[in-house]
């Protein structure tokens, strides 16, 4: 079995070739659990982008004409390779990320069954046969790959949400410049390790690591680009939205989350309690489909409050690699004082900390799994995403209230809802304004179904048969005289 510093990457992948930046600067990348200093990635900037970008490019020309049958097999060693390195890549997540090794052998698991899924997907991606007006013509519409494709991920899923992408763009023809989030870049750089060894030909895709900015500013900048599909905050995708328009390129946009949990007085209270765990605390509350707003009806507010407190304490918070550890530490100091800001705007306002409350006593990043009760709509986390292990509950008394509750924000990436009400469950369909909704469960992503924010959470899908269209262009053909 391969240790996880097979797959430790101190280089970028520019045109086939692991090299540093050229001025050879470098950025210490550090373990959230311990603070120790894991590697140093090249601190790449403008001219080294422009090399990957140019080199995607050169590789388009052959990549994207290249038999389908080709780019199947090789999305299916690829998905092969990371099943075979689960383990050492799953280590390397927890090491760079702070996840507990369990979650990150799951992102393993699903940022390849992402890779599988696309490698199937691709064999159905048919074009059409339009009935023309005239007999003289015939009608044809073709599907194309859209050329080179830039990818920033963001650090809270550094496999994951690159297999998203990369799935789909390889499926297609595409070739990628991928930029990793800085915290996490090694998740990120194991893909061109694997890639290179199933067989990717040079160029096809190229991992730089640096300066957000100027990595950013080359790829929104260049005319190559053809698309770039982004996963990180609304703040910086409304960024790149903006800088898209100079080239007109394509945009994909997965962004922030505001989760409402809407437990109804007929829900089945432990089967709620069992999805609010999962919804809440997945990743230390890192991820976009986080429970940001638990709403509870009052008949069973006391009950769920109780049960959530319990459930919340019971949490067992350590080094990710430990054996039993449910909570890790959080990705930075930032995310720390967000947290506590957040707590103490609550409380303020007349919230009560019922659980934890405050910084771990293991120190460094680690925090208190923590319930607050009395949450109003004036307190900040109302309309910010909390990207913390911090659960706001608060009391409603009708299903109209909730839904206005919920629905009282820019976000509209993922909603929850516990209820046995067959009815209501289609009420809650038509009238949550979310991409994403889940009835009677706290975790839902899966291969097979689309995911994919509306409102300010994003556009775009990443998953099932639409995770292909963005990667695709159509063209129209009329053949005439016939
Ligand atoms: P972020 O700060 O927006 O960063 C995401 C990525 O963008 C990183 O690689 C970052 O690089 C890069 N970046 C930052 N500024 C840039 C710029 N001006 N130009 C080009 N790239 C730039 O987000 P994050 O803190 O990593 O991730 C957390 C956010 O992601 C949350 O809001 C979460 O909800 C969202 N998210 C959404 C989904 C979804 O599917 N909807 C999934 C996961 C996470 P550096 O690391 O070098 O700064």
């Amino acid at each position: 079995m391969s240790d996880y510093k097979t797959y430790l990457c101190e280089d970028n992948l520019i045109g086939g070739v692991w090299t540093g930046a050229d001025d050879g600067a470098r950025i210490a990348v550090t373990n959230p659990a311990t603070g120790d200093v894991i590697g140093h990635i090249p601190k790449c900037g403008r001219v080294e982008t422009d090399r990957a970008i140019a080199a995607a490019a050169k590789a388009f020309d052959s990549f994207g004409r290249s038999d389908l049958s080709q780019r199947v097999k090789l999305l299916q060693d690829l998905h092969d390779a990371l099943m075979d390195n689960q383990e050492a890549l799953a280590q390397l997540l927890t090491a760079e990320q702070g996840k507990p090794l369990f979650e990150s052998r799951g992102e393993i698991a699903i940022g390849a069954a992402y890779i599988r899924w696309f490698a199937e997907e691709i064999r159905r991606a048919k074009g059409e046969i339009v009935p023309a007006p005239g007999s003289d013509r015939r009608l044809f519409v073709t599907r194309h790959p859209v050329g080179v494709v830039a990818a920033i991920t963001p650090w809270n899923f550094p496999s994951s949400m690159l297999a998203r992408k990369l799935g789909p763009a390889l499926a297609a023809g595409c070739t990628v410049v991928a930029k990793p989030a800085t915290n996490t870049p090694y998740s990120g750089l194991a893909w061109g390790k694997l890639a290179e060894e199933v067989g990717y030909p040079a160029g096809v895709l190229n991992i730089v690591t640096g300066g957000a900015r100027d990595i950013g500013g080359a790829i929104m900048d260049s005319p190559l680009v053809r698309k770039v599909t982004f996963t990180g905050s609304t703040e910086v995708g409304r960024t790149l939205i903006r800088q898209s328009a100079d080239t007109v390129k394509k945009v994909s946009m997965e962004l922030g989350g505001n989760a409402p949990f809407i437990v109804f007085d007929d829900a089945d209270i432990d089967a709620a309690i069992e999805g609010a765990m999962i919804a809440k605390y997945r990743n230390m509350g890192q991820t976009c489909v986080c429970t940001n707003r638990f709403y509870v009806q009052a008949g069973v507010h006391d009950a769920f409050v109780e049960k959530l407190r319990a459930a919340t304490a019971d949490l067992k918070v350590g080094e990710g690699i430990e054996p039993g550890t449910m909570q890790g530490p959080l990705i930075d100091d930032a995310a720390v004082a967000k947290v506590e800001d957040l707590i103490a705007d609550a409380v303020g306002k007349g919230g009560q900390v019922v659980e934890g409350g405050g910084r771990h006593a293991l120190g460094g990043t680690y925090f208190q799994p923590t319930v607050i009760t009395g949450a109003t709509a004036d307190m900040a986390f109302a309309t910010e995403e909390i990207f913390g292990p911090l659960s706001a509950v608060f009391k409603f008394e009708t299903e109209e209230e909730a839904i206005s509750a919920a629905n009282a924000t820019e976000f509209g990436l993922a909603a929850y809802a516990y209820t046995k009400d067959l009815a209501r469950i289609f009420r809650l369909n038509e009238g949550l304004q979310y991409g994403l909704i889940g009835i009677n469960a706290g975790l839902i992503t899966t291969v097979e179904a689309p995911f994919g924010g509306l409102k300010q959470s994003g556009m775009g899908k990443e998953g099932g048969t639409q995770g292909l269209d963005d990667y695709l262009e159509s063209k129209y053909m009329c053949v005439a005289g016939l």
